[in-house]
């Protein structure tokens, strides 16, 4: 189904699309509508890559955090597990559960350069035998059917909306299988309605994480660990090393309207974050797939 090149698999198909990092919210809709008429390619696709492939990171989260999700899931002991890492990025949570784990793990996205750049990582950790970048669609992932011990995603279900993915991906899983992903969640009953306001236009699944959880168990789940992400997870581990990032990115672009335009968008999204963190982040939800 997939063809070698280098280091990556491909899909013959060359899936490219959507900006899947944590695309900026006034991008956000757009890149999810292009993303559900099927990869088609965007213009500024290579902008938004470029200013997240050097990053730690391309979303909301942390080492402790996928180690601790882990544990919750059960897996630390465990052996010869096969696990998709879906929305890798640049492996952040790729290299720790490779590194934690006795696991042969697929990492899946579909932006060549930051695979490469997870090719790269596991090379440098000695875990490259046992990590296989592949290009494809969260949509449609290339894998056998019940063939995954464990299902992991941070920071990236959001692209086809957390109930779809989780419906979508559910087969992939054997029996008892775990599912381990982050989403956007409401931390409190009741929030300001400017922040309401926003992410009902920006993304109309953000809930409650009992809400969440209901999702989870209409399709076949059943919820076994949750924890909201600390709010280091984002500004520490995702938008300060962005920030520093902005002026080199800028002047590599010779502060073009487009380049400017995103660098706007993340600042506008990180002010969000700061003032409103108290009652919106990203729950760490962990499942099991009930036979
Ligand atoms: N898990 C990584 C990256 C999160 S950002 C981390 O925590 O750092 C979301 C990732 O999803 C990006 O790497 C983006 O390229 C990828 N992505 C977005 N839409 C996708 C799709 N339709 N298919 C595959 N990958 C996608």
């Amino acid at each position: 189904m997939c063809y070698k090149t280098g280091q990556i698999y491909l899909l013959p198909t060359g899936a490219r699309a959507g900006a899947g990092v944590m695309v900026p919210a006034a991008r956000r809709r757009q890149y999810g509508a292009l993303s559900r008429l099927g990869d088609p390619p965007v213009d500024d696709l290579d902008l938004i890559i470029d200013l997240h492939a050097d990053g730690p990171r391309q979303g909301p989260g942390g080492a402790d955090e996928t180690r601790l999700a882990l544990t919750l899931a059960g897996l630390p002991g465990r052996t010869d597990l096969r696990i998709a890492d879906v929305g890798c990025g640049t492996g952040a949570s790729t290299l720790v559960l490779a590194e934690a784990l006795d696991a042969t793990i697929v990492a899946v996205d579909f932006v060549p350069e930051f695979l490469a750049r997870l090719a790269d990582a596991a090379a440098s950790h000695g875990v490259a035998d046992r990590v296989t970048p592949l290009r494809a669609s969260m949509r449609a992932l290339p894998l056998p059917a019940a063939s995954c011990d464990v299902i992991w995603s941070e920071g990236a279900i959001y692209n086809m909306g957390f109930e779809a993915g989780v419906a979508a991906w559910r087969q992939f899983l054997k029996p008892q299988g775990v599912l381990a992903v982050t989403e956007l969640t409401w931390l409190t009953a009741e929030r300001p309605a400017a922040l309401q306001a926003h992410w009902a236009r920006e993304y109309p699944e953000v809930d409650t994480a009992a809400g969440k959880m209901a999702v989870l168990e209409r399709h076949g789940f059943s919820p076994v660990g949750y924890f909201p992400l600390p709010a280091h997870c984002w500004l520490d581990n995702y938008y300060r090393p962005m920030q520093q990032r902005f002026d080199g990115y800028l002047d590599r672009h010779g502060h073009s309207d487009a380049a400017r335009a995103l660098v706007q968008a993340e600042r506008s999204e990180i002010a969000l974050y700061e003032r409103y963190r108290d009652y919106v982040g990203y729950g760490f939800y962990v499942a099991r797939k009930v036979a």
